[in-house]
């Protein structure tokens, strides 16, 4: 009977959802040792520059490999540390990190770092980004730190003044998966965004769907107006780089088209490989700029 089916899909979805808090429950525990224990690492992709067709940044990217149930998602542990009150150390941790490896990097390409909506009270993120920097020897404009709109929202007037400060520094300011959030735009000119991410939804069905190709390319003419650099995230496929190179005003790609996130290894071969070929006067060219 349709009352016995309601019974037993109840019954597995108490067992599912059970299981799934049993889960993160696990994940909790472990999180901890974790990021003290050294079980986290990051992954870097590349930002293709589509006039020059060579790799302008690249985004760090935090991965956990657990001991007993292998690789844990960011979109799930990010969010556990942020519930944990861990999170400033993950970004702390990443920050050092991807600053370490992209002075390594043999071409100035700059390395991006998301950050969170709890980094703008747990941490003085322009102290640490100092901090990092001044190991590392970087100059500030190869660091690119990567913020949501619902970060920004979360934390309005603390973004404001943590970005500000970034922003003097010379280091770029990207608003990452643009369109997703509230997308209330006001704060496009309120805060001292430098790059455009425009998230991977608005890129997924340009190469069927015409009125989707129409809104990228004026949602990049948007950022573009406002003297950012815009970036088309998730480009999959030759199609999708080709309507993006032909009909937008978008300056940079990202996706698994070019490139997964790779090892610190692997994109370092990555990018001597894109960077080092060639006769393109990219390669002199500033960067970020
Ligand atoms: P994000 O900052 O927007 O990073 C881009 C995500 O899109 C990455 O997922 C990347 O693997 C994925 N991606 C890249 N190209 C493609 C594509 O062509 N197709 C598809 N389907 N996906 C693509 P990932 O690594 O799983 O990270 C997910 C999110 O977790 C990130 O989104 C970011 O919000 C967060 N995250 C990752 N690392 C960190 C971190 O160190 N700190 C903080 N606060 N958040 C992080
Ligand atoms: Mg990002
Ligand atoms: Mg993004
Ligand atoms: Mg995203």
């Amino acid at each position: 009977s349709a009352k016995a089916e309601g019974k037993g899909r109840s019954q597995i979805f108490h067992a599912q959802m059970d299981t799934e808090y049993h889960y993160r429950q696990r994940l909790k525990a472990d999180l901890r040792q974790a990021v003290v224990g050294g079980q986290l690492h990051l992954a870097f992709q590349p930002l293709v520059d589509l006039e020059t067709r060579k790799v302008v940044t690249c985004e760090a990217l935090a991965r956990w490999t657990h001991p007993e149930f292998g690789p844990v998602p960011p979109a799930v542990f990010i969010p556990l540390a942020e519930e944990m009150g861990l999170i400033s150390q993950i970004t702390a941790w990443v920050l050092h990190k991807a600053v370490e490896e992209c002075a390594r990097w043999s071409w100035p390409v700059a390395v991006g770092v998301n950050v969170s909506a709890r980094d703008f009270r747990g941490i003085d993120l322009p102290v640490l980004v100092d901090l990092a920097l001044e190991r590392s020897g970087l100059p500030p404009d190869r660091l690119e730190i990567e913020v949501t709109e619902t970060a920004v929202i979360e934390e309005r007037d603390r973004a404001r003044s943590v970005l500000k400060a970034l922003a003097d520094r010379g280091t770029a300011i990207a608003l990452d998966d643009f369109g997703t959030g509230y997308s209330s735009l006001s704060y496009l000119s309120a805060l001292p965004f430098t790059k455009l991410k425009i998230d991977r939804s608005f890129v997924a069905d340009i190469s069927v769907n015409p009125r989707a190709l129409r809104l990228l390319s004026n949602v990049a003419r948007l950022g573009r107006d406002l003297d950012l650099k815009v970036v088309a995230e998730g480009v999959e496929t030759e199609a999708q780089l080709d309507a993006i190179a032909t009909q937008t005003s978008v300056q940079q790609v990202q996706g698994y088209f070019f490139s997964r996130p790779l090892s610190a290894k692997d994109i370092a071969e990555l990018i001597e490989r894109f960077n080092g070929t060639g006769t393109s006067q990219a390669t002199t060219k500033r960067i970020n700029g």
